[in-house]
């Protein structure tokens, strides 16, 4: 750290990602980037695109790609916001939506929105979750200041009734309600068809996960014309051309190929059912994923001796170090090859621990 640092931003503690270990090749189950590839559609645009176009800026209003995303969920392009990432749509909610009440969000949830808060100088009320790790949707009621909820939760895995999420919108008219559904594609209730009625609804979405574009960088938002208006405001303060031409154009065909998300989507939820009952089989016990993850306990060793066991034997998974989460590690759905490579190390693991 320099000495000009600005005073504020010194205690800043930043968002420390999953690990992207250069120095082997792992079985990656620690970041819940999808197992497939891209639609070969985005392969094929991105063949012809390379040449001719990155010459030119790209379109500041991402227009297609608006209307791309607005025809699949039949919104209008009005409703439509797209960042650099969902990482980048959240950072515009916080800093617009972040006033003198703050910013409150579950305890346990996606490891951003504290340091989002953090960034924007936000006091973070943190509601702590239930004992079974879900998320007291009562304590988010008539709460009086803006809310992000991811749901599913991460690393929870763990999906909110609509009415409860219903609930928090109704009784906070006055405060925008953020509902990430990053992992919405793999199970829960989306909040879209209460966006009409919600003004104050803020939906966000990513490509990362179930569209299978982690490395394009590539988020959304769903929400009022208004609402989109302030991200816009916020972006064209920033930076206009936070999406590249190329990851513009993997974006509308990766949306246009619906045929290609249905199928990618369902073989990451069966494999999910799969290595839940294998896990659990084995005395792990797991939640019931509504996600592309498990959130898991090894029976026999703790959460961290389990990550660091895994590791050696050349598989990543993701360990929290965080007392409430001590006995559990978060385990990315990958192929059927790789949740297998994970149950035989796992195997090993359990028969080192009991010998
Ligand atoms: N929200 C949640 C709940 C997440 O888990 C993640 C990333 N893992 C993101 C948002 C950010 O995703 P991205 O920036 O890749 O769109």
């Amino acid at each position: 750290m320099s000495r000009f640092l600005a005073g504020r931003l010194q205690t800043l503690a930043p968002y420390v990602p999953g690990e992207q270990p250069q120095d082997q090749q792992y079985v990656k189950l620690n970041t819940n980037e999808s197992p497939f590839p891209p639609s070969p559609r985005v392969v094929e645009a991105l063949n012809r695109a390379i040449i001719s176009q990155l010459n030119l800026y790209p379109d500041p209003l991402a227009k297609t790609l608006c209307k791309t995303i607005a025809d699949t969920y039949g919104l209008a392009a009005r409703n439509v916001f797209v960042g650099n990432g969902s990482d980048e749509v959240l950072a515009f909610a916080f800093m617009a939506y972040g006033d003198g009440r703050g910013f409150a969000f579950p305890e346990i949830s996606y490891g951003f929105y504290p340091v989002y808060a953090r960034l924007y100088g936000l006091q973070a009320t943190k509601v702590p979750l239930n004992k079974d790790f879900s998320v007291p949707a009562e304590k988010f009621c008539n709460l009086g200041k803006p809310i992000a909820i991811a749901n599913p939760n991460a690393p929870t895995s763990l999906a909110m009734k609509l009415s409860d999420i219903e609930g928090i919108l109704l009784t906070n008219p006055d405060s925008v309600v953020l509902i990430d559904e990053a992992y919405i594609d793999y199970g829960g209730e989306s909040c879209l068809p209460l966006l009409e009625k919600y003004l104050n609804l803020l939906i966000v979405r990513t490509y990362s996960k179930s569209r299978s574009l982690a490395g394009g960088r590539l988020g959304y938002a769903l929400a009022s014309e208004e609402i989109v208006d302030d991200l816009n405001r916020i972006k064209n303060s920033f930076n206009p051309y936070s999406i590249n031409s190329l990851t513009m154009l993997a974006g509308i065909e990766a949306m246009r190929d619906r045929a290609y998300f249905t199928e990618c989507v369902s073989a990451t939820v069966a494999q999910r059912e799969q290595t839940k009952a294998d896990l659990r089989g084995l005395g792990f016990t797991v939640l019931d994923s509504a996600s592309n993850f498990l959130f898991a306990a090894p029976p026999h060793m703790a959460g961290e001796a389990y990550y660091k066991g895994l590791k050696q034997k050349g598989v990543l998974v993701r360990y929290f170090n965080d007392p409430k989460l001590k006995d559990y590690v978060r385990i990315t759905v990958g192929s059927a090859r790789q949740m297998q490579t994970l149950l035989d190390k796992t195997k090993e693991l359990i028969q080192e621990a009991t010998a």
